[in-house]
């Protein structure tokens, strides 16, 4: 075969896996929309099955052969190409599906699904005690995992490159001790300060009307109607078939108007990222988002910096009073753009706002890590979690669903992901102040509703790229650093700076 042909042949090999992968979200899809629950046990055993061929094809021995057979020439292409990051990335992800046993990854699943059902009854229990063992096992067997990818610098180091690629504990750990004294301070300075009032957003506004109105903004985004589609969900999420086809979900509240508005705008920022992938790395492993916080970077990004901001209220407001003029024919501008940045430190990390919400992530980190190197026991966890609430946030569960059992995420087996969260979040904040350089009036754009420069500048930087490059690589690429949290902290002081007369 000649390189073209193995190289012709590697991608046709690894565009059948992302088929199935594509089929498993569709289906995965319809489970979280629309199938009826009678569906679930059937839909399980689909699941099981494709994502089962998935593997065996994701780990069939002819890649690793084409992979061998083609490294020595890949070193001579150019290192930026489609063609070297498709090797580079393909190498990667084979190595990391033939080091884990399929028996491991087997025993993984069981244990998962037993604890997602103790996590549900703990959690409504408020009873950590039912969910402990479980607990226990998974973080048994994520030491475990760590091991099949030893050599490490950090046993934590496997899990968390599973959701960022390339990222090392000790890259999260020094940006996130530069950033929690910082936010500490921040979030104490605001303690000080009275509360903006927020009662008009707790109030019935119309479901229909509040969906309208989300479509309305996310249209204006540039979300395409022809390539995606909005539908809605107990937990919102975005997941995406192909380029073409993208799908996003929302969940609206009908007595607070936060949680659609915000959401859809959220979700959107996801979705956007999907619909700019370069069309020619479709079917490829270069085909999505680069990592979980460049995504983050993409939704937060939408949702805060441009959906929180004065400058979008001044030209949606009067729009969302139209929609609502018995809610809020008598709240002005500013009480409004005050109230939906209103900060004040509270229990549920989903619930927190822009300014508390990191500090609910660094306290997850610590926790995992804890647990990973054995410096902390899954028994102490719920002691440990109130002693860490209360010194970053200064407010402490009453009881474990509050509290440690708050987040499903363990529950999956997902140890290694929380980090990304907050990641996104800085991360859209070097994006936006490379952009305010690039674009001297972003924000004249924004008050005239107009967002096509925006999302043009996001795909040219970001967008395209794909998962071509590592997250780290990304952001030195695009703005020069690394991953940074002081423009992050520069944004947090100057909003809420003025919001609250610090
Ligand atoms: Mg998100």
């Amino acid at each position: 075969m000649t390189p073209e042909a193995k190289l012709k042949r590697l991608k046709d090999l690894v565009s059948e896996v992302w088929d199935l992968h594509m089929a498993a979200a569709v289906l995965s899809w319809d489970q979280e929309t629309y199938m009826p629950p009678r569906g679930a046990a059937a839909r399980g055993q689909q699941l099981s099955t494709i994502s089962r061929l998935a593997h065996i094809k994701a780990t069939d021995e002819e890649i690793g052969r084409l992979l061998d057979d083609l490294a020595p020439l890949a070193a001579q292409w150019n290192p930026d190409s489609d063609e070297a990051r498709l090797v580079k990335v393909t190498r990667r992800e084979y190595e990391k599906n033939t080091k884990v046993p399929a028996d491991f990854v087997a025993e993984e699943s069981r244990v998962t699904s037993e604890a997602l059902m103790a996590w549900r009854e703990a959690k409504a229990k408020a009873d950590f005690g039912l969910f402990e063992p479980h607990l226990a096992r998974i973080v048994a067997l994520k030491k475990q995992y760590a091991e099949f990818f030893a050599p490490y610098d950090h046993i934590y180091d496997p899990l968390l490159d599973d959701f960022e690629p390339g990222l090392k504990t000790a890259d999260v750990q020094r940006i996130f001790n530069a950033l929690r004294p910082q936010q500490v301070a921040l979030v104490q300075a605001i303690a000080q300060r009275p509360q903006p009032d927020d009662r008009f957003l707790h109030q019935p506004f119309d479901v229909q009307k509040q969906w309208d109105f989300g479509v309305e903004v996310i249209t204006a985004f540039g979300f395409d109607w022809a390539r995606g589609r909005q539908d809605k969900s107990a937990h919102p999420f975005t997941t995406a078939f192909s380029v073409d086809d993208v799908r996003i979900t929302t969940r609206i509240e009908p007595d607070f108007l936060g949680t659609g508005l915000f959401g859809t705008m959220h979700e959107c920022g996801h979705a956007l990222y999907e619909l700019g992938v370069a069309p020619e790395l479709e079917r490829t492993p270069l085909g999505h988002g680069a990592s979980l916080a460049i995504h983050e970077s993409q939704s937060r990004l939408w949702e805060n910096l441009v959906g929180r901001s004065r400058a979008f209220w001044e030209h949606f407001y009067p729009r969302l009073q139209d929609t609502f003029p018995t809610q809020l024919g008598n709240v002005d501008l500013e009480t409004f753009y005050r109230g939906i940045n209103r900060v004040s430190p509270s229990l549920i990390r989903t619930e927190a706002d822009e300014a508390t919400y990191n500090l609910h992530i660094m306290l997850r980190l610590e926790l995992e890590i804890g647990l990973l190197e054995g410096t902390i026991a899954v028994k102490d966890l719920p002691e440990v979690w109130r002693a860490k609430m209360k010194e970053y946030l200064g407010v402490a569960p009453s009881n474990d669903a509050e509290g440690v059992l708050q987040d499903i995420h363990w529950s999956m087996g997902s140890i290694g992901y929380f980090s990304t969260y907050a990641l996104g979040n800085l991360i859209s904040a070097q994006w936006w102040q490379k952009m305010e350089e690039d674009i001297p009036d972003l924000e004249a754009q924004i008050r005239r509703g107009e967002f096509g420069e925006l999302l043009d500048w996001l795909r040219a930087h970001v967008h395209r790229h794909g998962a071509k490059f590592e997250p780290q690589e990304l952001v030195q690429r695009v703005v020069g650093t690394g991953i940074d949290p002081e423009p992050y902290m520069r944004y947090l002081w100057a909003k809420y700076g003025e919001i609250y007369g610090l």
